[in-house]
């Protein structure tokens, strides 16, 4: 079976757009692009596409490649106090002089679409989640589609960043799954990964993921998008991996297209907690 997550995406959309029209609310995303990284700068033109096909206005700041911490962090403070903005997203990788942590933690948690402020991630941890990072619950959404069952399973996460690996983890062990976090250190990580019943990898290494390191039956998620020969190419190989697996993500139209509308449900999320607090 193949985890459609462009058809899944498109259904959600869908469904946010009503929701979005009916709620009377008109969420406002602003995204930080600093420099002129391409990669980046599709990322971002992709992302205010998104946002306008469900009916959420967005707007981009862009500072130059040289801009400093404090550029970035006072762009962050204005948007941070601007009434009209619901969500911020900073667009990363950083360059390297901008300090990305305290970047990330000048954001409002209130308006960190993103998930990635220490307040999300703590609350993620204890159990509380508010604003979730958008892959890991872009994938969760997915395995929840597809009725995929997590409680009591092995699940194994190839991958320990803080945007994918560690949230995921937490994700999934919230689910009742039996986590297991590998990383570039793992030793003999085929081993690892031959246990898993859920196997997911985000580690950016192209087909590096193959059938013998894959369980019969497993669930194969492929969060990672590198490039082989000039063309996208996930960590999974996807030909051989198919063959074994019970079910798979495809790259591209598996994970990717659950982040981007994972932020948009974030965005609405975050305008709804802003404009309509819990009385
Ligand atoms: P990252 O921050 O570079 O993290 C990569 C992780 O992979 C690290 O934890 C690293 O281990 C681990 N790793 C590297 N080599 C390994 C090896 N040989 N064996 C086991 N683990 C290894 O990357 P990221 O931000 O998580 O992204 C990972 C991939 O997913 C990238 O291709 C990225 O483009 C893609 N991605 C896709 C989406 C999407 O929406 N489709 C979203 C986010 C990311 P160490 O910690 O030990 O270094």
């Amino acid at each position: 079976m193949i985890l459609d997550g462009k058809q899944v995406a498109a259904e959600r959309r869908e469904a946010l757009k009503d929701e979005i029209r009916s709620s009377g609310l008109s969420p406002h995303l602003a995204t930080v692009l600093v420099g002129d990284d391409p990669a980046s700068r599709l990322y971002v033109r992709l992302k205010h596409e998104a946002c306008g096909k469900v009916g959420i206005g967005s707007a981009g700041r862009i500072l130059p490649a040289d801009a400093t911490t404090g550029d970035v962090v006072n762009v962050v403070r204005e948007l941070n106090r601007d009434t009209e903005i619901d969500g911020i997203l900073v667009q990363l990788p950083l360059p390297s002089q901008v300090e990305t942590p305290r970047v990330l933690e000048a954001v409002d948690p209130g308006k960190d679409v993103d998930g990635f402020h220490p307040c999300n991630l703590g609350r993620l941890l204890t159990g509380s989640p508010v604003l979730v990072p958008a892959t890991p619950l872009g994938i969760m959404t997915l395995l929840d589609h597809y009725r995929i069952p997590l409680a009591g399973r092995n699940a194994v996460v190839v991958g320990r960043s803080v945007d994918v690996g560690k949230p995921l983890a937490a994700l999934l062990t919230a689910a009742d799954a039996t986590v297991t976090l590998c990383h570039s250190k793992t030793r003999d990580l085929a081993s690892s990964t031959r246990g898993a019943e859920i196997l997911v990898s985000a580690t950016g290494r192209p087909r590096s993921i193959t059938a013998p390191m894959v369980r019969k039956g497993a669930v194969v998620v492929d969060v990672g998008t590198g490039y082989l020969d000039g063309k996208l190419c996930g960590d999974v190989d996807f030909a051989s991996v198919s063959a074994v697996a019970s079910a798979v993500t495809p790259v591209p139209g598996g994970v990717g297209p659950m982040t981007i509308v994972s932020l948009l449900e974030n965005t609405l999320r975050a305008a709804r907690m802003r404009r309509c607090p819990p009385v």
